[in-house]
């Protein structure tokens, strides 16, 4: 497989903070393909349940006015020119650095879990890969959004390796944090999005696992290319 290949579909499932986002950046830039955060989508839907209010003390979404909001909600991706990298947007507002916080990691899994919310995040993430040449992250694309997709990968790593990996990232996007906190976190979201009942994170059967707690960033995608060598 490579940049002359046909445009092909790979979905990249797995727990929080495996560094999937990263990896499928890098895979979509070697291949000149789309790469699409669908994880950025529904943290820019709780950025705005949360700046509307509609959360309550213990942090449980009001589901009713969530759906009640979610048409005024427009999510798009605008390519930075300086950095290269696509934004997500909320309206005409870029949103990244908003989206990134653990104040909004800590409602995201909540929000995750109401169906109509799924429903319009699908649309339009297929909407978003109709043409394929696309690499999507996040949790049920394999398994929902493109249970046909030529290549499904599933990643996952020990929870410290992963809390160690959260952190720093934080860090370089200026965001202190504390380590206990940020674990605590990654386990949690693994747990809501494991257990809840609308499309579940859970490995496509077909999808390959990559356990990634001991490797480099340069041997996953020495891995990706081997593996997928004879994809055409
Ligand atoms: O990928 P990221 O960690 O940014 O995703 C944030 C949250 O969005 C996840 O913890 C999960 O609750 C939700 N999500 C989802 N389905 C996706 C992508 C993300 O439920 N396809």
């Amino acid at each position: 497989m490579n940049s002359n290949s046909k445009k092909l579909i790979i979905a990249i499932d797995g727990h929080s903070s495996t560094g999937k986002s990263t990896y499928a950046k890098l895979i979509a830039e070697e291949l000149n393909y789309l790469y699409v955060d669908s994880g950025a989508m529904y943290r820019a839907v709780t950025l705005h349940c949360m700046e509307k209010g509609l959360f309550d003390k213990a942090e449980d979404p009001d589901i009713n006015l969530v759906i009640n909001e979610l048409s005024k909600i427009h999510i798009s991706f605008r390519r930075n020119p300086e950095t290269g990298q696509n934004e997500t947007c909320l309206e005409d507002r870029v949103v990244e650095k908003e989206i990134r916080t653990l104040a909004v990691s800590g409602h995201v899994s909540y929000i995750s879990t109401i169906a109509e919310v799924r429903t319009k995040m699908v649309a339009l993430q297929r909407e978003i890969g109709t043409d394929g040449g696309v690499v999507m992250d996040g949790r049920d694309i394999g398994t929902v959004v493109y249970p046909k997709a030529h290549i499904k990968l599933f990643m996952t790593a020990e929870a410290e390796v992963r809390a160690v990996r959260r952190q720093k990232e934080l860090e370089e996007k200026g965001i202190a944090e504390d380590f206990e906190k940020v674990i605590e976190n990654i386990q949690k979201r693994d747990r809501i999005d494991s257990g809840r009942e609308v499309s579940p994170l859970r490995q496509a059967d077909d999808a390959i696992l990559l356990d990634n707690s001991n490797m480099t960033i340069e041997e996953q995608m020495k891995w990706f290319f081997e593996t997928f060598s004879d994809t055409p």
